[in-house]
């Protein structure tokens, strides 16, 4: 109907508010996982009174940043029953929040180059099945049926692999649109422009936040700022176990269908996809250094494009179009840090290093029951800071090897 009245009458989705003065709670950081939680408070618990408060736009930080995979194929059962569920409400998502967020399930495939790497995935693709999410074991005929393109004379000869059919990918900007227009028509107020400098306190209690635009009230207060979490909890007199870094990523112009499927490989170090408009997107591991810069680098790039031609040299003709970074938030055990803290009135969702994008429907879900009940979801009782006291690390990474 907008198309044949020239795209004139689209309505204002998202409203611009000027911040109350006072609010239930307080979220900072517009990102998905900031705008997903707002979402479940005032859908789920009936606290509308919430707003979001983010120092730019929504979805510049990392949520507009990421290469967009979903997966669930985690090792330890506490991870595995968390991301199961994100993945699960990401297969509701276009439906239940009426926004097409493009998921495409494309199958997420791990290399494996060596038979002590077959068996790691042999490892891990058991463990999934016993967590009761789904995943299989492929020969190296499969992965050369599934992706004709891949190399066959690999210097790290590819013996086999494993798949997650139901991983693939989805549209990044869809998530963020359609949480934020969901959240902002169950009366949440999303105030962009608007940074988090300081924390007001009555005693040991947060009681708000001091921003460019006045002082705020709030008695809950959740940071949800990814990369600049350590910054703003030392503000409020807490420190957290996170590094920051630059994850970059980059993609090609685009080309006809080539890749049907998401695929990495822990052992080159690299992982590619291709998106729908056709442009094959590439992504890597984290820098080696802490650093808050969010742009690309040329020593990665040549490590991330020499990894992606071993895979597939018939990309090396192709022209790379943008290269970018995000700043991630890497905890000691590769596992979030979510929940309240010991600072009366803060409540963190961080941690997410590489992987908080597929993270975001659960993330948002736990969370706002956590504000609404200040108890953790069950989902999330193991990912509270105090495991790094206890003892109770849950290393993803060294269980399964990759990060994304
Ligand atoms: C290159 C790259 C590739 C990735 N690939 C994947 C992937 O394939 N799959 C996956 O699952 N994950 C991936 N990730 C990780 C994922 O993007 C993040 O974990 C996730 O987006 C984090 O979401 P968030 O809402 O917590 O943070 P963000 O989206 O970063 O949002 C935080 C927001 O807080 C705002 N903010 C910061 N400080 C303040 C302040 N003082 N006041 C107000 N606002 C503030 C920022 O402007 C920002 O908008 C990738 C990340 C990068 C960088």
């Amino acid at each position: 109907m907008h198309a044949l009245q020239g795209h004139r009458r689209w309505p204002r989705v998202l409203r611009d508010p000027s911040p109350r003065e006072a609010y239930d709670v307080i979220i900072v950081g517009g990102g998905g996982h900031g705008l997903a939680t707002a979402y479940h408070l005032a859908r789920d618990h009936g606290i509308r009174r919430v707003a979001v408060l983010e120092r730019a736009a929504i979805g510049q930080g990392n949520s507009g940043r990421n290469t967009q995979v979903s997966r669930s194929d985690y090792f330890h059962l506490v991870s595995s029953r968390f991301y199961e569920r994100s993945l699960q409400l990401y297969e509701g998502l276009s439906r239940e929040l009426n926004f097409n967020v493009m998921l495409s399930q494309r199958g997420k495939i791990n290399l494996a180059h060596d038979s002590h790497e077959l068996e790691i995935l042999r490892r891990a693709t058991n463990a999934c099945r016993a967590n009761g999410v789904d995943g299989e074991m492929l020969s190296a005929e499969d992965l050369y049926r599934l992706m004709p393109a891949l190399n066959r004379h690999a210097r790290y000869p590819i013996i086999g692999g494993s798949v997650q059919w139901r991983g693939g990918i989805s549209r990044h900007d869809a998530v963020v649109s359609a949480y934020a227009r969901a959240a902002t028509g169950l009366g949440v107020d999303i105030i962009q422009g608007c940074e988090v400098r300081d924390f007001l306190r009555r005693g040991d209690t947060l009681v708000g936040v001091e921003t460019n635009r006045g002082r705020i009230a709030a008695p809950r207060i959740c940071l949800a700022v990814a990369g600049h979490s350590t910054q703003l909890a030392r503000k409020a007199g807490l420190e957290l176990p996170l590094t920051s870094m630059a994850l970059q990523a980059m993609v090609s112009e685009p080309v006809k269908p080539l890749l049907d499927h998401v695929v990495m490989s822990a052992k080159i170090h690299v992982y590619l996809s291709q998106s729908d408009r056709g442009e094959i997107v590439i992504g890597g591991g984290a820098d080696a250094y802490p650093s808050y810069a969010q742009r690309g680098g040329l020593p990665l790039l040549e490590a991330n494009v020499r990894a992606a031609l071993e895979l597939f040299p018939a990309l090396s003709r192709l022209r790379l179009m943008r290269q970018w970074a995000g700043t991630v938030d890497i905890s000691p055990d590769t596992t979030p840090i979510m929940g309240p803290t010991p600072v009366p009135g803060l409540y963190v969702n961080c941690g997410w290093g590489t992987g908080g994008y597929k993270a975001i429907p659960a993330g948002g879900e736990t969370m706002a029951y956590t504000l609404a009940t200040g108890r953790p979801h069950r989902l999330i009782e193991a990912f509270g800071l105090d495991r790094f006291v206890a003892g109770r690390l849950i290393d993803e990474g060294a269980a399964a090897g990759v990060a994304h």
